[in-house]
């Protein structure tokens, strides 16, 4: 695929060109933070947002979906993707969508996601702000970002554009765009290069060092004890997390007892009743009594257990779950720190 330019003075008029003939979806300004919305007007797109309260992964996983209608024996589906360009996306939720896609790719397909991600155009952009709580400069880096379909960044007064598939290159249409020079190229890698090592927070340690010591600690229930006492088990943490993607499904009856539909919502496994099932005999069991096995299994999630198949941490470094704890001990960096300083 190419590399092309857009002046700046063009932007608008390609976004609304977008906006004209599919749906769009962007970050854009809620008070002090920002949030992906449909957009109905190129204005409103913020692409100088530093992250997001929600992943754009609510565009192909919302926090509620029907997923079927049922009529006595009579069942049918409820997909029906909708041409979408989604943009800016900064590359860690462009990871965190990648692991994502395999995640619900694997074993049984999962339909009501992939249809809606296969009409979904997915446009990067260049990180212009920095979140007070990011650290995806230190985690997961040997993790390349792949599901785009094209990336933009900010240099002086206009935007390189580079396509990375055909559904990326079909956006040329919309816009008044040239090649770029070689010194317009060379300016976006150094741009994207700068932003590297900005982040406020860091972690000193490899990926196979944290999963090593987080799996090790396993066992260490007054360590686990001590990280989790304040935790309010509200699941906030796992709500706003790009990686998480753990659902619950819920059937809805109608009067006449015969028809109703069937919703997927998501799940947080830091809640009391992720885990609490009935057993024979209306017998009650959870396998995760105590907010600290919770707490415990989050970190195991997200340094360990899913590596092998991720071919990395199952967490991209975007701060949002640092930023929603009210109790503030969410932070992945000040645990892992913690750990591999009493483990050590
Ligand atoms: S665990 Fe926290 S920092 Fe890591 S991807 Fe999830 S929300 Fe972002
Ligand atoms: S760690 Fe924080 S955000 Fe997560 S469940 Fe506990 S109190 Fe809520």
């Amino acid at each position: 695929m190419g590399v092309y330019y857009l002046d700046e003075r063009q932007f608008t008029a390609f976004v609304t060109a977008v906006i004209q003939t599919k749906r769009v979806v962007g970050p854009v300004a809620r008070r002090a933070r920002f949030a992906y919305e449909d957009l109905e007007s190129a204005d409103d797109l913020r692409l100088d947002f530093d992250v997001t309260i929600l992943p754009p992964k609510s565009v192909f996983f919302p926090p509620a979906q029907a997923i079927a209608r049922f009529d006595g024996d009579e069942v049918s589906s409820c997909i029906c993707p909708v041409d979408t360009v989604l943009f800016g996306v900064h590359f860690y939720d462009v990871k965190a969508i990648d692991q994502l896609d395999f995640l619900f790719r694997e074993n049984n397909a999962d339909w009501d996601y992939l249809c809606q991600r296969e009409a979904t155009t997915i446009v990067g952009s260049n990180i212009q702000a920095v979140s007070s709580r990011a650290f995806w400069d230190s985690v997961g880096t040997e993790v390349q970002p792949l599901g785009h379909d094209a990336f933009l960044t900010k240099v002086g007064s206009g935007y390189v554009f580079e396509t990375r598939t055909a559904k990326g290159e079909a956006l040329l249409e919309y816009g008044d765009f040239r090649e770029a020079t070689q010194d317009e190229i060379a300016e976006a890698e150094r741009v994207n290069a700068a932003v590297m090592g900005t982040c406020p927070e860091r972690l000193a340690y490899t990926t196979e060092e944290i999963a090593e010591k987080v799996r090790d600690s396993f066992g260490n229930e007054k360590m686990w004890d001590e990280l989790a006492e304040r935790c309010f088990s509200c699941g906030s943490c796992n709500t706003v997390c790009p990686t998480c993607y753990c659902f619950d499904v819920v059937d809805s009856w109608n009067l006449d007892q015969k028809s109703g539909s069937r919703t997927r919502y998501w799940d947080a496994c830091l809640t009391r009743e992720f885990a609490a099932v009935t057993g024979a005999g209306g017998s009650k069991e959870n396998f995760r009594e105590h907010h600290s096995s919770r707490f415990r299994h989050r970190f195991m999630r997200k340094t360990t257990y899913l590596n092998d198949k991720l071919g990395g941490p199952a967490c991209v470094g975007c701060g949002r779950c640092s930023q929603a704890c009210t109790a503030d001990i969410a932070d992945p960096v000040r645990v892992i720190t913690k750990i591999m300083e009493w483990t050590s």
